[in-house]
C-alpha cells in the first residue's frame, strides 16, 4: 500500500528530524563542532580520517580536542585503523541500516564526547550516497567526499548529498595521471547541483591537499569554542 509507506518514511524522518535537533542543541551547548562525512563505500573517508589523526597529533596538546564516530553495517575495522593511527575513535554498527541516524548518534554523544575537552566531532557515516544525505544527525556540516575513481557524474546522479554539502573533497587526486578523469568535467557536474560550495582537492596518499583540510578543521573547531562565562 503505497501511500502507508510514504506516510511510514515521513515520520521516520520527522522523528530523526527531532532528535537531530536534540544532539545539535546538546553540540552546540558543548562547544563541539560536528562534522557528517559522507561518501559512496571506497572513496577514501578512512583513510583521510587516518592522516588527519596522524597530522593533528604532531600538533602538541591537539589530539584530545578530535573525537571520531565511524559507522558501518558490521565490523570494527575502520575503529581499528583510526585507533592504530592515535584516534579517539568509537564504531557503530548499523546492522540491517544502510545510514547512521540521529538515535545512534545521540547515544554516544553523553558516554563518548567529553564537554570542554572534545572541539571537533567528526562522524565518518556508512558508505553510502542516498540515504545518509537525507538523515540529519545534529551535524554543524555535511562533507561530500568523491573520489577520482568514481568517475565525474556522480554529483548529478545523486545530487540531494552534494546540494546539502558545505564543502566537497574530491580524492585520491594522484590517480588523475592514471584514469579517464576529467577534472573540468567534474567540476561542471558539481557546479550545477552546488554553485558555491568549496572543492578540495586532495591525496592522503600524496598529502597533497592536507594542509588545506587541516586549515578547514581547525580554525572551525576554534570559532565555535563556547563562550567564557561573564
Ligand atoms: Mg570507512
Ligand atoms: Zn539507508
Amino acid at each position: 500500500l503505497r501511500p502507508r509507506r510514504i506516510a511510514l518514511e515521513l515520520s521516520v524522518l520527522a522523528k530523526n528530524d527531532r532528535l537531530a535537533s536534540e544532539n545539535r542543541k546538546w553540540l552546540s551547548e558543548h562547544g563541539v563542532k560536528t562534522l557528517n562525512i559522507i561518501s559512496s563505500p571506497g572513496a577514501g573517508k578512512t583513510r583521510l580520517l587516518e592522516r588527519t589523526v596522524e597530522r593533528l597529533n604532531l600538533n602538541d596538546a591537539q589530539p584530545a580536542r578530535l573525537a571520531i564516530l565511524t559507522g558501518d553495517q558490521e565490523e570494527d575495522y575502520d575503529a581499528e585503523r583510526l585507533r592504530t593511527a592515535g584516534a579517539e575513535v568509537r564504531q557503530i554498527n548499523t546492522h540491517s541500516a544502510c545510514h547512521l541516524d540521529a538515535a545512534m548518534i545521540g547515544k554516544e554523544l553523553s558516554t563518548f564526547v567529553r564537554p570542554g575537552q572534545h572541539r571537533l566531532l567528526i562522524i565518518e557515516n556508512v558508505g553510502n550516497l542516498v540515504c545518509p544525505a537525507a538523515f540529519d544527525l545534529g551535524e554543524s556540516h555535511k562533507v561530500a567526499l568523491l573520489s577520482t575513481t568514481e568517475g565525474e557524474d556522480k554529483p548529478s546522479k545523486y545530487p540531494l548529498l552534494f546540494r546539502r554539502a558545505s564543502l566537497i573533497v574530491l580524492t585520491k587526486i594522484d590517480l588523475i595521471p592514471h584514469l579517464d578523469f576529467s577534472l573540468e568535467l567534474c567540476t561542471q557536474h558539481l557546479r550545477r547541483v552546488n554553485p558555491t560550495a568549496p572543492i578540495l582537492m586532495l591525496s592522503a596518499k600524496t598529502g597533497e591537499g592536507m594542509d588545506a583540510w587541516i586549515d578547514f578543521l581547525m580554525p572551525q573547531a576554534q570559532r565555535e569554542r563556547s563562550p567564557l562565562p561573564a
